[in-house]
């Protein structure tokens, strides 16, 4: 059996990018997967497909994380399907860059509420569900520790955010249980900031090891997040960057 068998995860966002790549690993882990997406229903599918073709399990759900009803459902499609719940991946999240003084109010509701309140509603739905030995995983930012450029302001606030949900969350879960940790990236080649993209030269002059990441390193944290080898890690904030913050 694989390390995951019998084990059921939710992966917010995970059409594309990050969240993809997690489901995929996670489904390689042995566990069936719940993908949630928004406007990619194709890319949800090929996730699907990919991870049924190797023999696993996944569901793909519609559910805006900005949505509270459309992500409470998705926890209860969830576990009305595979029966269970035991790891949670807050990986949906959105960005937006401007300097303080053109940052739009219709931007800043966007990334608080699918950035915070998405992760809150997620998780209070899906710790409904956890036993012993759950596992809720957030993907962070690199961004809440060090900002090195104008106009990230407001995500770093949503990253900054969930740094601190995680250590509070660690608090009242542990005693059940159940472990909470922020993944926090480094650039990392996605649709949403892209390797050849407009920042990636200027990025990866910061970068140690000077280039970006690539989605399946920052599932194998995920991974081991997951797994029950991470029994003992709790309230943490693991950087994973390249040496960025270096
Ligand atoms: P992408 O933009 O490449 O992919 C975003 C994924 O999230 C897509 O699957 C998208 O679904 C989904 N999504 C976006 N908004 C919503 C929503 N409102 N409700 C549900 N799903 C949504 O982003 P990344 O993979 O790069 O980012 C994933 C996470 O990692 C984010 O939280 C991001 O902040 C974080 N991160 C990324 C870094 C990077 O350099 N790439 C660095 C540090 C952190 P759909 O396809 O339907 O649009």
């Amino acid at each position: 059996t694989k390390k995951l068998t019998g084990k059921v995860a939710l992966v917010t966002g995970g059409s594309r990018g990050l969240g993809a790549a997690i489901a995929k690993r996670l489904a390689d882990d042995g566990a069936a997967i719940a993908l949630t997406y928004t406007t990619s229903p194709q890319k949800a599918d090929e996730v699907v497909f990919a991870i049924e073709s190797a023999g696993g399990q996944a569901l793909a759900i519609r559910a805006d994380s900005a949505d509270v009803e459309a992500v409470k459902n998705a926890v209860a499609e969830t576990v009305k399907v595979f029966g269970r719940l035991d790891i949670l991946v807050n990986n949906a999240g959105v960005a937006a860059l401007a300097p303080i003084d053109q940052f739009s109010m219709d931007d800043f509701d966007r990334l608080v509420a699918v950035n915070i309140k998405g992760v809150f509603v997620a998780t209070q739905e899906a710790v409904r569900h956890m036993g012993e030995g759950g596992r809720i995983v957030t993907i962070g930012s690199i961004n809440s520790d060090l900002v090195p450029f104008v106009g990230g302001s407001v995500y770093a606030l949503t990253k900054g955010a969930i740094a601190g949900f995680t250590r509070g969350l660690a608090r009242d879960l542990g005693p059940r249980g159940i472990t909470v940790n922020n993944v926090q990236p480094g650039p990392t080649d996605t649709d949403m900031n892209p390797a050849d993209g407009p920042f990636a030269d200027g990025l990866k002059k910061m970068i140690a090891l000077g280039r970006y990441g690539q989605s399946s390193e920052i599932a194998g944290m995920v991974s081991y997040l997951a797994s029950p080898e991470a029994a003992f890690v709790t309230g943490a904030s693991l950087k994973i960057d390249g040496g960025f913050a270096a």
